[in-house]
């Protein structure tokens, strides 16, 4: 059995308890993880403000500090195949996006190295004689960030690379649901050689972990990625420090196909924006808006091409579509299924999970058009698309805004102005034209409603670590004069 310890205060520990972790691909244990509890947040916590205040990391130059983010982000260029690995056993999420998606991690590391001493303060043009104002950037303190199990370098790596760029310090709860990759992250952190404390990574059950984190009266902002109901608690935890919040939540993003659209090119766009990562995504392209007049023609090649997809092992690389992360998830997205098509929607492939060990699921598409289904409001977090039709443009748009979340969206056609009324019209954090699923560290990503506040990428990021102090300098040498004046 695999045994794994978190890291606190540049030391790897074993942590207050231990427990088991599942491989989705079997349902068998695989790993034994540290378990932290209220004890080894507040010294996680301890450890980070010390850090920030008194360690060799407040005394660092912008400069010294993204050298250490461009060393990190070569190891984990180095380690690659190790971390990728890690993350399909413990997650299920198929090797081939694993060893894609964390050679991009490095590259956001990278970006953010490049960042750490590009953030300036500003000299203010003062309505005042004598005096100079400027605002210094400083970090904006210790930061606790929370990740679900999917993806969890790269959902780690927007909040850790922009936080230390900024010069903040941090406490990173893994998911409890998989966090081999994070846990084995840390070793590089170590390597790297950021002084103790600056990173500290733990695990941990929400309740226990998650929410004694969340509102350890040390911590300054929470920087969250999860579902919308664990983001209620966290604000309500957050009540008690009063530290300020970044809330990364779900969607259930509207993909909308016209008539002209090259209909192959949005059907492999459709299949990626659902089905890729087992539809375990944020940004699943989850409700399919399709004109009426293609409707049976794309859902014929969006049926040959889901019936094609490789199921199997998550280690496979020819493996295509692996297990759901937990039999939790499992049991949602069958129960969800169930639930829709008992509503009326028409099942047009997949729905059943299939016999044997693991936590598998087939993509599935349901047929929605006419009725009121759960599966067009709920957020499945599993391969199943939705699919619904339209006549006019207008009614596209209408059914694409018809949601409480606000994440992404995708539209595809040929048409230049409808595609840019589209971008305007359509009420989402993200636009993509012809395109879906496409990030980089350069561009800012999030979403609003439901699906939280606060970007992630680009160098606004970085600036939400920050806080400004407003410094007032007089530069006359005559006495101050009559203090009962406001000057
Ligand atoms: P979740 O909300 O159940 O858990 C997320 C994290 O919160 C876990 O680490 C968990 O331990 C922790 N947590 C649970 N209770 C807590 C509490 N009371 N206080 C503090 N922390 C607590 O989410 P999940 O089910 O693991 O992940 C799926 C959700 O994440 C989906 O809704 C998905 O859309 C969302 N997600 C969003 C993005 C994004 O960037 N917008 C990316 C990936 C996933």
């Amino acid at each position: 059995m695999h045994r794994f310890q978190y890291y606190i205060d540049g030391e790897f520990l074993e942590g207050e308890a231990r427990f088991q972790s599942i491989d989705p691909a079997t349902g068998d244990v695989w790993a034994d993880m540290p378990e932290a509890r209220e004890a080894d947040v507040d010294r996680a916590v301890d450890a980070a403000e010390r850090a920030l205040y008194d360690g060799p990391w407040a005394k660092m130059t912008a400069t010294q500090r993204g050298k250490l983010l461009y060393r990190l982000a070569d190891l984990v260029a180095a380690n690659a195949q190790k971390l990728a690995e890690l993350e399909t056993r413990d997650t299920g999420k198929i090797i081939r996006e694993t060893s894609a998606q964390i050679v991009y991690v490095a590259d956001y590391y990278r970006y953010y190295a490049g960042i750490a001493d590009k953030i300036e303060g500003s000299y203010l043009p003062i309505d005042k004689q004598d005096m100079d104002v400027w605002l210094r950037r400083e970090p904006v303190g210790v930061v606790a960030m929370v990740v679900p199990w999917n993806s969890q370098l790269f959902l780690s790596a927007v909040k850790i690379g922009p936080a230390l760029a900024a010069g903040c310090t941090t406490v990173v709860k893994a998911s409890e649901d998989g966090p081999a990759p994070l846990l084995e992250f840390a070793r590089l952190v170590h390597e790297a050689g950021f002084p103790a404390g600056v990173v500290n990574i733990i695990t941990g059950f929400g309740p226990s972990c998650g929410a004694a984190l969340g509102r350890h009266p040390k911590v300054a902002h929470i920087a969250f990625t999860g579902g919308p109901e664990t983001a209620r608690h966290v604000i309500r935890n957050s009540a008690e420090n009063l530290a300020s919040t970044s809330l990364e939540l779900g969607g259930k993003s509207p993909f909308i196909v016209f008539a002209d659209a090259d209909l192959e090119s949005a059907a492999n766009a459709q299949v990626a924006g659902i089905f890729a990562a087992t539809g375990q995504s944020c940004v699943a392209g989850s409700r399919l808006i399709v004109e009426a007049g293609v409707k049976d023609a794309f859902l014929s090649i969006l049926k040959r091409k889901a019936e094609a997809i490789r199921i199997g092992s998550p280690l496979d690389m020819a493996t295509e579509v692996g297990p759901l992360a937990t039999k939790r998830q499992q049991d949602h997205v069958a129960a969800l299924v169930e639930k829709s098509i008992e509503s009326g929607a028409r099942l047009v492939t997949g729905g059943q999970r299939p016999e044997g060990a693991g936590y598998y699921f087939p993509p599935t598409i349901l047929d929605c058009d006419g009725v009121s289904s759960p599966s067009l409001a709920e957020e499945f977090f599993g391969p199943v698309l939705s699919v619904v039709s339209f006549e006019t443009e207008a009614e596209a748009l209408r059914l694409a805004n018809d949601t409480r979340y606000g994440l992404a969206s995708g539209v595809f056609t040929q048409n230049l102005t409808r595609a840019h009324r589209l971008m305007k019209g359509i009420r989402a954090g993200v636009v993509w034209v012809n395109t879906y699923r496409a990030v980089s560290p350069i561009a800012p990503f999030g979403g609003f409603g439901l699906s939280g506040h606060g970007r992630e990428g680009g160098l606004a990021a970085a600036l939400d670590y920050t806080r400004t102090k407003t410094i007032w300098l007089r530069t006359s040498d005559d006495p101050i004069p009559d203090p009962f004046v406001m000057r």
